[in-house]
Parts: structure tokens; sequence; C-alpha cells
């Protein structure tokens, strides 16, 4: 059997930081925090989040409505939004030595494509551009916590985000609990495989986000600082 590639060092001045996780798993409200302390530190911060690009976002939600897609052209289509953001949102800042903030990277496309039964061989090669980031944070919670989380929020569980496609379940709730349990066995795979900085994202925010900060002290040391906060949309 072929391994999986490891990913490319970027080399380039800036740094970054990625946050993945399940759905729910608080890395959105961490991500927003450690970027507004880095800004208060002085540091210049570009934070990017996982959203369809204007290059794909309608073709992507025209096949999502019509049914029309398989998991290769799900991955494919995913692996042309996600190189459109990283070659426009993400490789400049990075160029530029800001901090660059990710909520979602290419791992999050890694776990589901691999749900969706895609050859993760295949899929890393397919990714073979996106370089490998500084530090990912996994902020790793059991499934029910996630689930928890998300309806508390109220947040309405997507059609695939509960991996309706997949025929788990004609229940949304139940087919969502399978594919969150999917997508979790994967990141958990990756999280050795790919050295993820493992965070129990169980506790609560204030000292997740000690943590978080402890953890990018070291990394940023002689790092330059500047005074400008960028977002991407
Ligand atoms: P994600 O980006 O992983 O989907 P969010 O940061 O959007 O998660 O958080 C999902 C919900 O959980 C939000 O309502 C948020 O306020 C809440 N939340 C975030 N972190 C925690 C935490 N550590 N403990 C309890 N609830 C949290």
């Amino acid at each position: 059997m072929r391994a999986e590639r490891s990913l490319p060092n970027h080399g380039y001045p800036g740094r970054l930081l990625v946050f993945e996780g399940l759905d729910g798993s608080g890395k959105s409200t961490q991500a927003a925090l450690l970027g507004k302390w880095l800004q208060a530190q002085g540091y210049r911060v570009f934070f990017t989040e996982w959203n369809s690009s204007e290059l794909t976002a309608s073709v992507i939600r025209r096949g999502k409505k019509k049914g029309l897609l398989t998991p290769t052209t799900f991955s494919l289509l995913h692996a042309t939004d996600f190189a459109d953001r990283f070659e426009r949102r993400i490789l400049p800042p990075l160029r530029a030595g800001y901090v660059v903030v990710c909520d979602r990277y290419a791992f999050t496309a890694f776990v589901r494509d691999a749900a969706r039964g895609c050859e993760p061989v295949w899929v890393r090669t397919i990714y073979s551009f996106a370089p490998r980031p500084d530090r990912v944070f996994y902020f790793q919670v059991p499934v029910a916590v996630s689930l928890k989380r998300k309806i508390a929020s109220r947040l309405k569980i997507k059609y695939y985000e509960a991996g309706m496609d997949l025929g788990l379940s004609d229940d949304l709730q139940e087919s969502y609990e399978r594919f969150q349990t999917r997508l979790k066995q994967e990141y958990d795979r990756l999280a050795k495989s790919d050295e993820f900085t493992v965070i129990d994202a169980t506790r609560d925010v204030e000292s997740i986000q000690r943590e978080l900060r402890e953890d990018v002290r070291p990394l940023l040391k002689d790092f330059p600082t500047g005074e400008r906060l960028l977002h991407d949309s």
C-alpha cells in the first residue's frame, strides 16, 4: 500500500496556525480569541475561514442542491475551492510575514473525503500544493459534546454536514452522529500522522485559550510585530 505523503514545510516568513475539529468543537471561538490576542500583542494577523470562494460557490451549491455530486466530484470541487482560498487568501499574507490564523485547512478535506470513501493517498496528492502549517490545533471532543453544543447554538444541521448523501440513516440527527463519528476517527488518526497539537476541547473557553497562548509564544519569539489586523470577509 502506498503511504500518505506528509505536507512540505512552507519556508515563508509568516506563521501558519490552523484550527481543526468537528463542528461544535469550539475552534472558531478559540481562533477568533487567539487572533485578537495576537493582534493586541502587536503581531500582524490575517484571519481566514473555510467558506466557498467566488470561483466555486455557485457550482458547489448547485451540485449539492440537485444531488449531483459523487464523493470524487465533491472532493475535486472542494480541492479547487481550497486551492483558490490558499493562493488568494493564505499565501500572500504568509509571504508578507503575517501570522495567518486559519479556521479549517486541508485536513478538513482529508477527513471529509475519507469519510465519503475517497482514497486518502489520492486526496493527499491533490492537495500537495498545501504546505504543512506551523501548528495544527486539533479540538478533540466526543461527538456527543459537539452535537450538544451545535444544538445549543441553534445552528441548523445541514444535509451534507450530516453526511445524508451517504445514506447512513434517514434521520438527520442519527446520520449526523454517524458521519461525525467517522470524521472523528479520521481526525484522531491524522493527529498522530500529522503531529497535531491535541487540545482537550471539553474544557472551558478560558483554560483552552490559556493553553493556546502558551503554545504559540515560543513559535513567535523574535517574530516582528506590526499593528494591523486583516480579515478576509
Ligand atoms: P466550531 O467552530 O468548532 O463549530 P464554535 O466555536 O462555533 O465551534 O462553537 C460552537 C458552540 O459552542 C457555540 O455556541 C459556542 O459558544 C460554544 N462553545 C465554544 N467553546 C465552548 C467551550 N469550551 N465550552 C462550551 N461551549 C463552547
